[in-house]
């Protein structure tokens, strides 16, 4: 029997496991401080058959190349792709036009002075967005932060702050409102419970083919 690659067991105050199998083809558990391993151990077993089809299923999903950082390759913001252009101009700025267009000073760190980029644009956009949803709804987080998460679009942490990834600012502007709206429900309703979608749904009626374009392009997580 193949193992299961169990890629980390993340414990936290949740009240059950949960099994989440990664883009990567690997396992998180989510599991409550207590729990034994042997019972993590157990449910896998339990669970093998589904995890299975799960990481075949992903093994098969077109993966996302790694960029190589050349003339015309494409880069997404906000759901629209723009080919990368890097410029002899020496400012060492980058701007967005209809292309990614970068100056040729930053080429020795591009990949990070491109994703610094990623990282103060996702910060704008997706505390603009926030803001606007935390005035409709009346939900507030107490901080905001962008992450370097490969594993989670969005997270909520035990102090009501929201973690958002900078990779999500790939995705169109709906998207990066339903991962919003589904963090700052959580600041009142931490699971997954029915109550949680009926309020998700209350605030977005269409969640559902958002939260669909969300699990088709995981693969964005990984770039
Ligand atoms: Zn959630």
């Amino acid at each position: 029997m193949p193992e299961i690659p169990v890629e980390k067991i993340i414990r936290s105050r949740r009240r059950t496991i949960a099994l989440e199998v990664t883009p990567r083809a690997t396992v998180i558990v989510r599991a409550p401080h207590r729990v034994p391993t042997s019972y993590i151990e157990a449910m896998i077993r339990e669970k093998r058959a589904w995890i299975i089809k799960k990481i075949t299923e992903m093994k098969q999903r077109p993966q996302a190349a790694a960029h190589r950082y050349e003339e015309g390759e494409i880069f997404w913001f906000l759901g629209r792709a723009y080919p990368l252009h890097i410029t002899d101009e020496t400012s060492g700025a980058i701007t967005r036009t209809d292309k990614l267009v970068v100056s040729r000073m930053l080429e020795p760190d591009i990949r990070n002075a491109i994703k610094r980029w990623y990282v103060a644009e996702a910060h704008t956009e997706i505390h603009a967005r926030c803001m606007y949803y935390a005035m409709m709804t009346g939900y507030s987080p107490a901080s905001l932060r962008i992450s370097d998460a490969r594993q989670r679009w969005g997270s909520c942490t035990s102090r009501g702050g929201l973690n958002f990834s900078w990779r999500l600012v790939q995705a169109p502007l709906s998207i990066v409102d339903y991962v919003i709206v589904h963090e700052l429900v959580h600041l009142r309703q931490h699971d997954h419970s029915k109550k949680f979608w009926a309020k998700v749904e209350e605030l977005m009626p269409d969640y559902r083919q958002r939260r669909d374009w969300l699990r088709a392009h995981e693969q964005l997580l990984v770039i």
